[in-house]
């Protein structure tokens, strides 16, 4: 690929849900350098110290440069055929449902859609999914319970419009740095503007908080519960609104009228007084938006924790009005792209619905498919056991990490060594997950493949290239459709390039689309390269289905919110409230006391890949920590920086003490990021469980019962 070095190029961040834009250049001696994006809708010219140290993890050391079978090099045509030739002869011994595809959120969206296509509609089977699944599943279920469909309502702007913002599960500060610098920006013009943070832990994000519940684990659905009840008692709620845009208001109701004020405080581990003064300022302030993110999503009640939030805000009608809603914030940069295509197990593509015959009848005619999947299939913990057992017997992993972040990762490391053919395509050369690859397929990297990304407030952007393919590497796109080609299916799968798998995305996404679904890119059905290369950002409903010139106005929310006129994607076009009680959930015991809660730091990303190759990065926090309140660490006779333990009946980690009375006492809170790879002794993820929601199927990634000793 011919590169301008003279110019900059117009991209995205690789790293969080936030969907930052970013300048980057190329230098006359091959330097990279980048800037915040000052015209992009979501950053504005911000960037946060990850995005702001890109240039510096894009080196080639470690990088995957060539096709590898069973460690030796090998020629693309060789690899691609081996790929195709297993998957084919396990499908025909074993049927389809032997195989399965493991992706990530940090695949651009025309990569998800080619692998989504192939597997779900010429494999025949929906064994694809995500590590989104350990980010936003909870989210993706709750709002189609509630909503009939997988929607955000709100955007950015109403961040900046509302008069309180409660922070649910979310340090914003340093998980989404940019949308807190909005927020802060917002508050400084607008003083009388309220932040309630809701965490067990006192993150830097409560800095920024008029108040802080320091709740206790997984209290939020007696929080919400309790909220709603309170709603009710002092007719809070908008009447008119609940029977003209909403079903199901008197069973939620009900439900949380079971639990009274004191039992809410117990549960919650609040007082009666913080309980009142919240609830007192939610019920006064009709502008609110409540954003929720992992905190929220990874936990057995995940999907309730989800509805509850719902819930409160349908009971106001505030939702789809500037300036007022609920707000998932993904983790990922592209897991709203991935859920666009159909990327998780349970979902078609174009949001449509795996379940409904229709839209399986819809995607057979549109990609006139031989064997469309006929039921859900396997969500990330359910593959990784299926593995274990021997039903998956072919597995390809793409662009993710499995072997160090999914839960209770020794016995997944165990499954994915024990499968009959693993295929791994990543950037790297030696992670974790590759060294156990039959077949290694070097993929490209960010700042050298093309496609697009969605973020959290459903904007589309452009990532594009500005270096040229190193080695023998290829974009993702491209190797599936080779293998699909191997495969037989190459009339479906020729003639692609990321311009052309858009528009067909954005074919689908219009196809027999009369407004019954919420996700309509159709206006791009035609999109030539040109225009593709040129795309700005946008978010969806393109303007095919929202006020006419909405790309053009995208910065302009009365645009592009959604249920602005109470409509809904249920059959009768009401939202639904779900009666929800909360359960008590008691999952430690004597031999494993503490509760551990695992998460990010600011400056590192996931299994720390790419941000560990930057000193800068590094130098914020240099090693793996674990926070102990000072009560707990004197109850276990620990100094500050002193080693110890934490063990679980699945592993152990060695890590550093970090006394602070941030932390909840009863709990820990442990980065998940470093790895044996990057000093640790021990992965987290070998600690954690593999308990998930049971409507989302999302793990249990911030509870889990452990132990801590001195070392
Ligand atoms: Fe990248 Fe997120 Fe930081 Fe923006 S806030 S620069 S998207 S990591």
């Amino acid at each position: 690929m011919e590169i301008d070095a003279a110019r900059e190029v117009r991209t995205t961040c690789p790293y969080c849900g936030v969907g930052c834009g970013v300048l980057a250049k190329v230098a006359a001696d091959g330097q990279v350098s980048v800037r915040g994006d000052p015209d992009h809708p979501a950053n504005f010219g911000r960037l946060c110290s990850k995005g702001s140290a890109l240039a510096e993890t894009i080196d080639l050391d470690g990088r995957l440069l060539h096709p590898e079978i069973d460690g030796r090099r090998a020629g693309w045509d060789e690899a691609l055929d081996r790929v195709a030739s297993t998957f084919s002869k396990t499908i025909a011994e074993h049927g389809p449902d032997s195989v399965a595809f493991y992706v990530s959120g940090q695949l651009l969206t025309e990569d998800y859609y080619v692998a989504n296509k192939l597997m779900k509609g010429f494999v025949g089977s929906a064994n694809i999914d995500t590590n989104s699944r350990l980010c936003m599943a909870s989210s993706v279920a709750g709002h189609r319970r509630a909503f009939g469909s997988d929607t955000v309502p709100g955007t950015y702007e109403d961040l900046e419009l509302a008069d309180l913002i409660v922070l649910v599960g979310s340090n914003l500060a340093w998980c989404h740095p940019v949308l807190y610098q909005r927020i802060a920006a917002a508050r400084e013009k607008r003083p009388d503007m309220k932040v309630v943070l809701v965490d067990p832990r006192r993150t830097m994000t409560a800095d920024i908080a008029d108040m802080h519940l320091a709740i206790a684990p997984d209290g939020d659905v007696a929080l919400f519960t309790g909220l709603l009840a309170h709603l009710g008692q002092h007719n809070a709620v908008d009447r008119g609104y609940i029977s003209a845009h909403t079903a199901g208001f008197g069973q939620a109701l009900f439900a949380a009228s079971k639990l009274d004020l004191a039992g809410v405080a117990a549960a919650t581990d609040l007082s009666e007084d913080e309980l009142t003064r919240f609830y007192s300022l939610f019920a006064a302030t009709a502008k609110t938006v409540t954003v929720y993110s992992q905190g929220v999503n990874q936990s057995s009640s995940g999907t309730d924790k989800v509805n509850a939030v719902i819930n409160c805000h349908l009971a106001t009608g505030r939702i789809g009005k500037p300036g007022a809603g609920p707000f998932s914030v993904t983790g990922q940069p592209n897991a709203m792209g991935g859920r666009e295509v159909g990327g998780m197990a349970n979902m078609l593509a174009a949001h449509m619905e795996i379940e409904n015959p229709e839209h399986r009848d819809r995607l057979q005619r549109f990609w006139n498919a031989p064997a469309v999947a006929q039921k859900p299939g396997l969500k990330a913990v359910e593959m990784f056991q299926a593995l274990a057992d021997g039903r998956i017997k072919a597995l390809w992993i793409m662009a993710t990490n499995p072997v160090d972040s999914m839960p209770d990762a020794d016995a997944v490391e165990a499954a994915i060594k024990a499968c009959p053919f693993v295929v791994v395509s990543d950037v790297l050369a030696k992670t974790d997950t590759v060294r156990h690859a039959h077949v290694r397929l070097p993929a490209a990297a960010w700042g050298e493949k093309d496609g697009t990304v969605t973020n959290s407030e459903r904007r589309i952007s452009r990532q594009r290239a500005f270096l040229g393919l190193p080695g023998e590497v290829r974009p993702d796109w491209w190797i599936v459709a080779e293998v699909a080609r191997r495969m037989g299916f190459g009339a479906a799968f020729s003639h692609y390039a990321p311009a052309e798998i858009f528009a067909e995305h954005a074919a689908l996404s219009g196809f027999e689309n009369d407004g019954a679904r919420d996700f309509d890119i159709g206006i791009y059905a035609g999109v030539d390269s040109k225009t593709y290369a040129a795309l700005e950002p946008f978010q969806w409903p393109a303007p095919s289905l929202s006020t006419p010139g909405g790309v053009q106005a995208g910065r302009d929310p009365s645009n592009t919110r959604f249920f602005a006129n109470g409509n809904f994607y249920t059959p009768d076009g009401k939202a639904r409230f779900i009666a929800i009680r909360p359960a008590s959930d008691t999952r430690t015991n004597p031999d494993y006391p503490l509760i551990l809660n695992t998460g990010r730091v600011r400056d590192h990303w996931h299994t720390m890949t790419r941000t560990g190759k930057s000193p800068r990065l590094s130098q914020h926090i240099a090693e793996p920590f674990v926070e102990i309140h000072p009560a707990d660490a004197q109850r276990y006779d620990i100094g500050d920086a002193d080693i110890v333990r934490i063990s679980s009946p699945r592993g152990e980690v060695l890590v550093r003490a970090m006394i602070t009375s941030r932390q909840r006492r009863g709990s820990l809170f442990a980065p998940m990021h470093w790895t044996d790879q990057f000093a640790a002794k021990g992965r987290l993820d070998a600690l954690t469980a593999s308990l998930t929601d049971p409507v989302s199927g999302q793990p249990a990634l911030k509870h889990v019962a452990v132990r801590l000793e001195k070392f």
